[in-house]
């Protein structure tokens, strides 16, 4: 496709010159958590990816992160969960209290890390041939065979459609399609 045919819009609807251009076979949108262990999955499984996000750092937040039950099988088959797990406080049981008293307890490997050394953590995961992007979208236009992402700084990120990718993404969030916990998103 031309470049004509994949741009940035204007109010008068015609082409506008961008700064800066880069081309994917996966665009991913967010680099939370989400978004970071699509960019490492992907990444390491060879395709070449684009992680867009506002922050070159995810920025500190008082904010606890439980790691547990079928999470961390799943980090664990991702070949993710041992550099986790080193950022982590591992704990094997979880007391539930009130007003004093046990109400019940909870037992098996569990870990405690703050969000955005987690995200961090996942993040230093991605390969390097992974383009890390900063900037604000502010436009996607989507296509049977290119996506078009629009940054607020006017870089264009273009990617081209890529269904195996698609499924990986989904896979590593081990959610159903559509499942409400895809909040990043994956442009293919
Ligand atoms: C206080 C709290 C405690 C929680 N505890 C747990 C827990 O113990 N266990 C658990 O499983 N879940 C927990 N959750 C839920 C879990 O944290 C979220 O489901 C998860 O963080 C979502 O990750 P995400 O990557 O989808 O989103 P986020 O981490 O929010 O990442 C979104 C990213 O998108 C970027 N972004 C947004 N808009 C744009 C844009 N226009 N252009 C470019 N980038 C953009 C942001 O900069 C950000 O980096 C908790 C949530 C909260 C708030």
């Amino acid at each position: 496709m031309s470049e004509a045919a994949c741009h940035a819009p204007d109010p008068a609807g015609s082409p506008v010159a961008t700064s800066a251009r880069h081309e994917a076979d996966v665009a991913i949108i967010g680099g939370g958590l989400a978004g970071s262990l699509a960019a490492a999955v992907l990444g390491r499984a060879g395709h070449r990816v684009t992680l867009i996000d506002r922050h070159a750092v995810y920025p500190p937040e008082f904010r606890v992160e439980k790691l547990a039950g079928d999470e961390i099988g799943l980090l664990r088959r991702l070949g993710l969960l041992d550099c986790i797990a080193a950022s982590a406080n591992r704990y094997e049981q979880v007391l539930n209290v009130r007003r004093g008293r046990v109400i019940d307890r909870t037992y098996g490997e569990q870990y405690g890390i703050l969000y955005h050394d987690l995200v961090r953590t996942v993040r230093e995961q991605i390969p390097s041939a992974v383009d890390l992007v900063v900037g604000r979208v502010t436009d996607v236009q989507t296509g049977p065979e290119r996506q078009c992402i629009t940054l607020a700084s006017d870089g264009v990120v273009d990617a081209t459609s890529n269904t195996e990718a698609a499924l990986l993404w989904i896979e590593c969030l081990n959610l159903p399609e559509g499942g409400q916990r895809i909040v990043a998103t994956l442009v293919y």
